[in-house]
């Protein structure tokens, strides 16, 4: 393929809105340079053009029961209750299965403005196979799909705090540590010949594995992005301050050099001091405010994370819903709810709404995936997302109020076009391959269902 020139209407830079310019992209997928327009050949995208949105939390087999967790029993609905179920479905699927329904969800996410994936992975072991089995079906999923993928294989040991032995159910997710690092071994030969492709590694959390053994393993692998569950559940800080004395935030960081390898997911129970640590260490947060409100987890205070000069960045995490803006959209809500005020997260310095999250959880989400993304600039992968120009609720629409509107109404047919690599994957609201895969998909959601899922 030879390199491409897209005229933009407007596109979103490193240094604000930029009128009629043209971008240039190499024939490997990188953005050459941005210049203002003087090649009238260059195609008209359709709207406005904005980074493609990484996703850092993703865990693909949780699509399967996506809605079909709305039933409460006589006793009381929580997180707990919700991962009986899903451990459920976990023990049905085979990496067939898995490579299907994960293909499914990349392309849904594409069309929901994500362009990257962080696949936290831990269901290693579907059907008895070998760990690096559906390891091959996630990558095999994101290079049908079309998008990004770090892929981030999971330590998982223990039940709980003081190396509690697995239960049955999570059996499929153990390994242990000579195991782990050959498997993360194995995968960096495979992903080192794919642009799309990178390698992080995810110690489940502090109650899955012991902390004593984290430097350690940090050291031993060096490369790539390390990501963690860190404080998702009330009973979780309390299980961590009973078994140590320390809030998880604490304990990680007094036994890890937390930096900008560190991405702490759900840090939904940070105390005031933990989030002054996080914002110092240079460490990403990654929220994931639909799963989060879905599982009654709690409101992660994202206005101290940024007054602090943290990072933030945003998954799609259960996958209950797929588009970036909904997440944007829950997390400024739930802040709202709180606070008992509007635009919190602008800061007050002032701004939109759309513009200042879309732009944060771009940046912080490329740092945590180690994805050369989030930013529309030369050098960085041609990753961008066009908004639907002629919508009627778009149309004569300023720049900054088209993205406000996506990200408060989070609509999916704002999106209009996605490009991964300067490929475009998504047309008319509608990935490439949705047409082909929707029955496949539907019979194995509905075989599923049928079994108790
Ligand atoms: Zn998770």
């Amino acid at each position: 393929m030879s390199s491409q020139a897209f005229h933009c209407p407007f596109l979103l830079s490193a240094d604000g809105w930029r009128k009629d310019v043209v971008m240039t992209v190499s024939s490997a997928g990188f953005i050459e340079r941005i210049v203002n327009r003087t090649d009238e050949n260059a195609p008209t995208l359709p709207g406005i053009v904005i980074p493609g949105m990484p996703n850092v939390h993703s865990h693909a087999h949780q699509r399967i029961i996506a809605g079909l967790t709305g039933r409460r029993g006589r006793d009381e609905d929580s997180f707990w209750s919700w991962r009986e179920l899903m451990y459920h479905a976990v023990g049905l699927l085979t990496p067939t299965d898995l490579e299907l329904l994960a293909t499914w969800l990349y392309l849904e996410l594409v069309e929901g403005g994500y362009t990257s994936v962080g696949e936290f992975h831990y269901p290693h072991r579907l059907a008895d196979c070998e760990p690096i089995a559906t390891s091959r079906a996630l990558m095999a999923a994101a290079g049908k799909a079309g998008c990004g993928l770090t892929l981030l294989p999971v330590w998982y040991r223990y039940a709980g705090f003081g190396r509690q032995a697995p239960e049955v159910e999570q059996q499929p997710f153990i390994l242990g540590r000579q195991a782990f690092v050959e498997l993360i071994q194995t995968l960096a030969e495979q992903v080192a010949s794919d642009d799309l492709l990178h390698l992080g590694m995810a110690p489940h959390s502090l109650r899955a594995i012991d902390v004593a053994d984290l430097a350690g393993l940090a050291a031993d692998l060096p490369e790539g992005p390390i990501h963690v569950h860190i404080a998702e559940q009330k009973a979780e800080v309390e299980a961590c301050l009973a078994a140590t004395g320390k809030r998880p935030v604490e304990l990680l960081a007094d036994h890890v050099e937390l930096d900008e390898r560190w991405c702490l997911i759900h840090a939904t129970h940070a105390s005031d001091r933990d989030i002054i640590r996080i914002a110092r260490s240079g460490a990403v947060v990654g929220l994931c405010p639909t799963t989060e409100a879905d599982l009654g987890d709690g409101i992660f205070p994202a206005d101290r994370l940024l007054e602090a000069g943290g990072r933030l960045a945003i998954g799609s995490d259960s996958n209950l819903m797929t588009t970036a803006a909904a997440e944007l959209q829950m997390l400024e809500w739930t802040q709202r709810l709180s606070r008992h005020q509007r635009n919190v997260l602008v800061g007050k310095g002032g701004g939109h709404i759309g513009r200042t999250l879309w732009v944060q959880a771009a940046a912080g989400g490329a740092q945590a995936l180690a994805q050369p993304v989030g930013e529309l600039s030369p050098g960085r992968r041609a990753d961008f997302v066009v908004l639907a120009g002629d919508h009627p609720l778009l149309r004569g629409l300023t720049p900054d109020q088209q993205l406000d509107a996506l990200v408060t109404m989070a609509r999916p047919d704002f999106l209009d076009e996605v490009y991964v690599a300067g490929q475009r994957r998504v047309c008319g609201a509608v990935h490439h391959l949705r047409a082909e895969l929707s029955e496949p998909f539907a019979e194995l959601r509905a075989r599923l269902a049928g079994h108790g899922v």
